[in-house]
């Protein structure tokens, strides 16, 4: 069934886009507003219906005006452009004519509910084109009311939206890459921007938030590179210093213990996107900091085990080598006393003169003795030079509690 216009299209369309220019609704696109922007510019001051027809028939967006039911009185050549139907093709049909029948049944539902409360309705719909292609509609419905306030017209505005869309989802999908192949990787990964706010992060990063349990594992990083590495964020930035294999420690919450890290970080260009730069060609500053940061808590607790167990054989090779020397002592002690009873005795016969029996004897006994003497002496270990280092109080009461906590549980210490 073929509606057909009830008044000349040049007062039909003055008369519905007056409404409508009285108060765009909220939500209307910019492009809409835009495109009828000299209307707006009018207001109090109206122009001639002829006039009006001329702008929307100039207008870029593709305009309809409808009966009640959404059948089409006018389609401007916009309109006729974007969908590929002519005027005549679409005149006293129904709008429905540009379904691609993928829209979902609640939209039209809400739309219409919208519009026949007389309020506008702002939406995107799925259409076809007369050639059966499909594209996006970015649409505003607004209702036009006659004088006694009843519904008599509605005044459909839209364009198509698709290469928006596809660029979006595109985006999106570029974004989804790029944060599961992150996901994939077995470190810390976080973007920063100059302020420190995080702009991009990976599972590993989210794991270490959940487990610090401590803040923003970012600044924690940063903070303990400026204290533990002496790294001056502000400097590296001015200057755009990359900075590689920082090994820092990050003392976790928990039963978890403190971690390493070694940290790398590399400034990466973050372009102005902000209109004023528009014509600005030139690089953006870099601004942005990849952090990365390896957990190397692993090996640096199986090179503390193994140095600890060191330290533990060494100490125990130098009571072993002590206990050895008293024992030496003792007994070299223990011979020097009957040596020199026995030195005193030949000299005491020497002096007396004779031939005494007893001296060949005693010199045996005093050269025997004297060399037991010597091989003990010569057998006493060489005392181990203790060895100097500047040590980490912190640390070394680590290492003491773990060194001595066996033996001061067996002790009974504890
Ligand atoms: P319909 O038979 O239209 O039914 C869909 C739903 O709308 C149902 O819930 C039904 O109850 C409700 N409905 C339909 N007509 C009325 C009515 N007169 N009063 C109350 N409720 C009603 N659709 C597009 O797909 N693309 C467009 O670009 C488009 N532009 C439009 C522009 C204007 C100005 C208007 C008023 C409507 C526009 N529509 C557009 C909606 C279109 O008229 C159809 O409602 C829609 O295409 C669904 O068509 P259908 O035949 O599948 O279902």
């Amino acid at each position: 069934m073929s509606a057909k216009p009830t008044k000349p299209s040049v007062e039909l369309v003055s008369d519905a886009l007056g409404e409508f220019l009285k108060s765009p609704p909220a939500g209307t696109p910019a492009a809409v507003i835009e495109a009828f922007g000299m209307f707006r510019t009018q207001v109090g001051n109206p122009l001639s219906p002829q006039l009006f027809y001329e702008i929307v028939e100039q207008a870029p967006v593709a305009v309809s005006i409808t009966d009640a039911r959404a059948d089409i009185l006018y389609a401007n050549p916009a309109f006729q452009r974007l969908t590929g139907y002519r005027l005549k093709d679409v005149l006293g049909k129904n709008e429905s004519i540009l379904s691609n029948k993928a829209t979902p049944p609640e939209v039209y539902h809400e739309l219409w509910y919208t519009i026949t409360n007389k309020r506008s309705w702002s939406g995107t719909l799925v259409n076809r084109r007369k050639d059966g292609e499909a594209y996006l509609a970015e649409l505003t419905i607004s209702p036009v009311l006659d004088h006694a306030g009843n519904l008599t017209n509605f005044l459909g505005m839209h364009r198509d939206v698709s290469d928006e869309h596809r660029l979006q989802r595109e985006s999106a999908h570029q974004m989804a890459l790029i944060e599961s192949v992150l996901d994939t990787a077995p470190v810390v990964v976080v973007l920063m921007d100059a302020e420190g706010q995080v702009l991009l992060d990976n599972q590993e990063y989210k794991k270490l938030l959940s487990d610090l349990k401590l803040g923003e594992p970012a600044s924690l990083l940063l903070q303990a590179l400026s204290e533990q590495a002496g790294l001056s964020l502000a400097q590296v930035r001015d200057g755009c210093q990359d900075f590689h294999n920082l090994e820092v420690r990050l003392d976790a919450t928990g039963a978890t213990g403190p971690r390493w890290y070694s940290c790398s970080g590399t400034w990466v260009a973050a372009p102005d996107v902000t209109a004023s730069t528009y014509f600005d060609t030139a690089e953006g500053k870099p601004r942005n900091l990849l952090l990365l940061a390896h957990d190397t808590t692993q090996h640096r607790r199986e090179t503390e085990r193994a140095r600890i167990q060191h330290l533990s054989a060494t100490l125990a090779e130098q009571q072993r080598v002590s206990g050895m020397r008293e024992a030496l002592a003792a007994a070299t002690y223990q011979i020097q006393k009957p040596l020199n009873l026995v030195n005193a005795a030949i000299g005491m016969i020497s002096r007396t003169g004779g031939d005494n029996p007893l001296l060949p004897v005693l010199e045996q006994i005093g050269a025997s003795a004297q060399q037991a003497f010597d091989s003990l002496n010569a057998a006493l270990p060489e005392e181990l030079p203790e060895s100097r280092q500047t040590v980490n109080v912190n640390a070394l009461l680590r290492e003491l509690l773990d060194l001595a906590t066996d033996a001061l549980l067996a002790g009974g210490w504890w």
